[in-house]
């Protein structure tokens, strides 16, 4: 592991950019089809100790979810019921704005634009392409799981729970699992007893319906390390703390390579950029940049003491706390640093636009009480606990991560570029979707490489052009 000073690197292979998610799993992929990587990010090792940035995979906690559902329920309900009013209001107000409206920039009033312009049935078809994105995605991890088991023993549960707290919910729920073939069965009363146990108190006052459906959980840093290890062990070459400051362009339009924040210059055969949410000047000139917006969510981390919660779920719920920014939770079992048992909670929606920005502490207070009400409600027994260790503190998040977010909800796979800096492609803005349908970008990176042509496109920007408006 190194640090470029003021070097050129001509890399006899595939570059990429960021070490998130989406690019460590395509460059697993790569790695094992024998193809030669530089990875290149901005930010630390993530197996050494230190503070982390907001950057999605590892500022947030150690917990994600793939389902079929991943990315599209957070705009159908948005733009048909709320009227596309979620970016007129703060969080504060049952909106989704993380910052105060007046520090709204013109590049995000594009966004919040383009994001009321796509229509209702341009979102349905969008939301048909992302369930198949997620169905490839699922399936392509439990292949990577039964052959690369090293990198998920005894951090990922195969089975996952969708949860509701009132019957309507359940019902509209168990019609959405099965159309789009998700579901499984339903919980009996002696099965919600024995799954979710660490609910029980809530259960004994309050109606608890579950189903189980197609999915797993993973604590994702612990897949992270993991696959560094092995890209590491594979001959890959990383470079960290090194931010590509440009993307260079030559004057008639061509990739001429990416220039760092101390000046160096990098090239490849082929060169991938998987920012999560770009820094301000990364991606200037390439059509997706404008795509590419921030919204926040918050994590809250409670002790998993007495019966414990095993089972990752998906929450439905409703009548808490800046209810439009949170109707949905992910609640993941894991470990605590000092290998103490923990429950990851998940939440909410905070635009902050094109900037990964810190979300200012009164901002932050307003993401935690979703946070905390979640908690408080569900799990009124381990927050207490996790009051008296110290572990969740009022009006404090654990953590809180920026998610890259498109007005479509569509990701991007951007390959309008090339040129003597190699073939350049930018991946990513999955919303809430990242992870799920990490494997469905790294086939598509592998075919776009080949030449041949990829399986996310459709779905994907600039093809799926509803994203800015095209219609
Ligand atoms: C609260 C919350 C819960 C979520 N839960 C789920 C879930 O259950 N399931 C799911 O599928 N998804 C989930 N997501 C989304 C998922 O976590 C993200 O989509 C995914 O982690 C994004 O990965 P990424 O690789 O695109 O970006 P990131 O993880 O942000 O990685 C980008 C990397 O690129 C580096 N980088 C950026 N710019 C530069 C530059 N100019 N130069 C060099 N390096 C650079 C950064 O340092 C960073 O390491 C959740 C998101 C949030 C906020």
């Amino acid at each position: 592991m190194s640090t470029a000073a003021h070097s050129t690197i001509d890399h006899d292979g595939v570059v990429l950019v960021g070490t998130g998610a989406v690019n460590l799993v395509t460059g697993i992929r790569l790695s094992r089809l024998g193809v030669p990587l530089l990875m290149v990010d901005a930010g630390p090792d993530p197996r050494l100790p230190g503070p982390r940035s907001q950057a999605c995979t590892m500022g947030g906690c150690d917990g994600r979810i793939v389902s079929l559902n991943e990315s599209r329920h957070h705009f159908l309900k948005p733009t048909q019921d709320m009227g596309c009013t979620q970016f007129d209001r703060t969080i504060a107000d049952g909106g989704w704005l993380g910052v105060p409206p007046q520090r709204l920039r013109d590049s995000d009033r594009e966004w919040i634009a383009k994001f009321r312009d796509v229509s209702p049935l341009d979102y349905r078809r969008l939301n048909d392409h992302l369930i198949g994105c997620n169905r490839h995605g699922l399936a392509r991890w439990r292949q990577l799981i039964s052959e690369l088991p090293d990198l998920f023993e005894g951090i990922t549960v195969e089975r996952l729970l969708r949860v509701y707290l009132n019957p309507a919910a359940h019902a509209a729920g168990v019609e959405g699992e099965r159309a789009i073939g998700a579901f499984i069965s339903e919980l009996s009363a002696d099965e919600i007893d024995a799954e979710l146990g660490a609910m029980a108190e809530y259960g004994s006052r309050s109606y608890l319906g579950a189903i189980r459906v197609q999915g797993f959980g993973i604590n994702v840093h612990g897949f992270v390390c993991r696959s560094l290890s092995r890209l590491e062990q594979s001959g890959t070459r990383f470079i960290w703390n090194t931010e590509v400051a440009e993307v260079a362009m030559t004057p008639g339009g061509e990739f001429s390579g990416l220039v760092t924040g101390d000046g160096s210059r990098i090239s490849g055969t082929h060169v991938v950029i998987s920012p999560g949410v770009p820094r301000p000047n990364t991606l200037l000139g390439m059509p997706s940049r404008e795509l590419l917006a921030g919204v926040a969510g918050g994590w809250l981390t409670l002790p998993n003491d007495g019966r414990r919660l095993e089972t990752p779920i998906k929450l439905t719920r409703d009548g808490f706390a800046a209810d439009e920014s949170s109707a949905g939770a992910n609640i993941i079992p894991g470990r605590a640093p000092d290998g103490s048992p923990v429950i990851h909670i998940s939440s909410g929606h905070a635009y902050v636009g094109a900037d990964l920005e810190l979300l200012e502490p009164e901002w932050q207070a307003d993401l935690a009480r979703v946070l905390h009400d979640t908690a408080r409600q569900l799990f009124p027994g381990q927050y207490a606990t996790g009051r008296e260790r110290g572990l969740v503190v009022p009006g404090r998040l654990s953590r809180v991560c920026v998610r890259p977010w498109t007005p479509s909800c569509a990701g991007v796979f951007d390959d309008q570029a090339e040129g003597p800096g190699g073939r350049l492609l930018v991946t990513g803005g999955h919303n809430t979707g990242g992870f799920a349908q990490a494997p469905a970008v790294a086939d598509a990176v592998s075919e776009w490489i080949d030449g041949s042509e990829t399986s996310v496109r459709d779905s994907y920007f600039p093809r799926a052009d509803v994203a800015v408006g095209a219609r």
